[in-house]
Order: structure tokens, then sequence, then C-alpha cells
């Protein structure tokens, strides 16, 4: 094995390191970065509270020679468990700030931080699941493993502080913007830096994997449709660099957006026919993903994503939703 591939991190621009962290998922990591300033560092997005990714930021940051006090803010582009999970660990070791936009910061206390909403969220969670046309016993796992999502959050941080869309953040020696990039989650934000043409692109777009638009009790209306405007927007960046969440560096920016785009307009095209003589999300789901290989965890975000896709079909009239004893079915208008 090259000696390259021991080294904790990379830098994949100047003053700009690149650390990968692993998952206990099918998805098997998570980027996060550190940003060198002349005053200290700003770390982005953060990975999960598992022992193998806090060894693997112990690593980088001796590789550094960073010591907590040097950290001075993170920012999480948004608040799923493999971006948010260590915040708290970071801010407990330097004081630092951590910052969200305004809603991933509602949506992070409301699904980690607080006790009694996490009771509500699982209530919402198995209503919204049974809707769907999962059965009980599926939903009883999947409410486990939100249990267990919630302890990989753990140490929480004592305050979220907010950026807004628009704001400028001087990080890495650049300055970038950060732009609302809703659908994969409604207030992710990316950071575009114009003078290097270079883009902290979160989730919203990567390499080798379609990013999840899913469909949550939590989402605000039609998230597949707010993420393809979104992308629209993404393409007309001038963007020589892009450093996504999972996977490899993007520098085919338009031509990685026009194949995104493509594959959700072919998904739309399998989920119309599937869903066009009356089924469920869940009915909708068999038919379009291959189940046998799924864990229960996964079957979830399937249907939230099948859900994403009759829901931009049902708003853009093709067709229409039916509750029909408290499940919800979609058919041809
Ligand atoms: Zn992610």
């Amino acid at each position: 094995m090259p000696a390259v591939s021991r080294l904790a991190c990379r830098e994949v621009a100047r003053d700009i390191f690149q650390v990968r962290l692993p998952l206990p998922f099918a998805l098997n990591h998570v980027n996060c970065y550190l940003l060198r300033d002349e005053d200290g560092w700003t770390v982005i997005d953060t990975a999960l509270n598992y022992e193998p990714a806090i060894a693997g930021w112990r690593a980088a940051l001796a590789e550094l020679s960073i010591s907590p006090r040097a950290i001075r803010r993170v920012i999480l582009t948004h608040m799923h468990p493999d971006h948010f999970g260590l915040c708290g660990w970071f801010q407990a070791q330097s004081g630092a700030a951590v910052y969200l936009s305004p809603r991933e910061r509602d949506l992070a206390e409301y699904t980690w931080l607080h006790d009694i909403p996490t009771e509500e969220h699982r209530t919402a969670v198995l209503r919204y699941l049974h809707s769907g046309g999962i059965s009980p016993e599926i939903s009883a796992f999947i409410g486990k493993q939100q249990d267990r999502l919630r302890e990989l959050t753990l140490p929480h941080p004592a305050r979220l502080c907010t950026i807004e869309a628009g704001a400028t953040v001087k990080m890495g020696g650049r300055t970038f913007q950060a732009i609302h990039a809703p659908g994969h989650a409604d207030g992710q934000l990316l950071f575009y830096a114009a003078e290097d043409r270079l883009l902290l692109c979160g989730d919203q777009v990567l390499l080798h994997i379609t990013p999840n638009i899913g469909m949550w009790p939590t989402s605000e209306p039609n998230p597949l449709g707010r993420y393809l405007r979104s992308l629209d927007q993404l393409a007309r960046l001038d963007v020589a660099l892009a450093l996504p969440g999972h996977h490899d560096l993007i520098t085919n920016w338009q031509e990685r957006i026009g194949e995104l785009v493509v594959h959700h307009e072919e998904r739309l095209d399998a989920m119309y026919e599937a869903a066009r003589a009356g089924a469920t999300a869940l009915d909708v789901s068999r038919m379009v993903f291959n189940f046998s290989k799924f864990s229960p965890h996964e079957v979830r975000f399937a249907v939230a994503e099948t859900l994403a896709h009759l829901e931009y079909l049902a708003e853009a009239g093709v067709l229409v939703r039916v509750e029909e004893r408290e499940r919800r079915l979609y058919r041809a208008a």
C-alpha cells in the first residue's frame, strides 16, 4: 500500500485538508474538512461519535499539530448525524462555536438535542411509516435505529449558532459565500469561494452515488422539486473543484449535475409507472428498488426517496394522493 494512504488527512486545496472518517453504515465514510488560517482552524462537518472516527480525528489533528485551542469554530453543512455527530465533542475540547443554518439548527434541536421532542419525533416517524405502508415490525426496528443514531451524536453541544444563506465566511485564507442548497436537507449550506472556483458542496452533489432526496416527517413540501431547482442554480456556478461530504473530489461539476438530473427524470418515469394503478410508497419502492439486499435502515431511505418522487409527481398534477385507512396511496390523475 502506498505510504500516502496511511496519512490521516490530505491537502486537497491550499490550506484545506480533507479528513475521511469511517461510518458504521453501508455508506462507510464521510469527508470532513479542516481549513487553516493564521488565527486557527475551521472544522467543516464532524462524523459520528464512533470510536474509529474519533481515532481518525485524533490522528489528523496530531498530523497537523492542531491543539484543541487552535480550533476556532465548527461549521456543519447540515444536521444529518454523519455530519453533526461529533460537533459537541469538538466544542467540549476547544470551546469552539458550532454553526449551521437556522433551519438545520431547528431540525438538529428537534431531532437530536431535546428529549421531549424526540418522543414526539418518534411518534411522528411511526405515523409517517405506517402511512407509507411499512409494517409495525419494521417500524419498531427503525424506532430503535433512531435511538441508536441519537447516541452517536453525543455529547451534544451546549449551544448552536447560525449562519444565514448569503453570508460571507472567511476561512482557509479565502472568502466563501454561504449558498442555500435544499433537497437532501432543507437548510443545507454550501460554501463557495469564487476567486478559486472552489465549492464545499456538502451532500448536494456526489460522485458514484446519488444523494438521498427523501421526504421525511420533518421535510418541507416537495423536496425533490426544491432539489432540482437547486441543481439548476448550482449548475450556473463556475466550479473547478468541489469538495463533497462523501466519495471523491468533483472536477466535472456541470457534467455531474447533468447526470443527477437525468437519474431523477428516469426514476420519476419508473415511479409513475409503478404507481399509476394505485400504490403506497412501500409498494412503489419494492417495484423500483431491490429490497432483497436492504436492511430495515435502507428500506427507510428507499421509502423516503420514493415518497419524494411521488410527492413531486403529485405536485405536478400527474399523480393524485388518496387517503385510505391511514395509508396514503398514489395513483394516476
Ligand atoms: Zn452525509
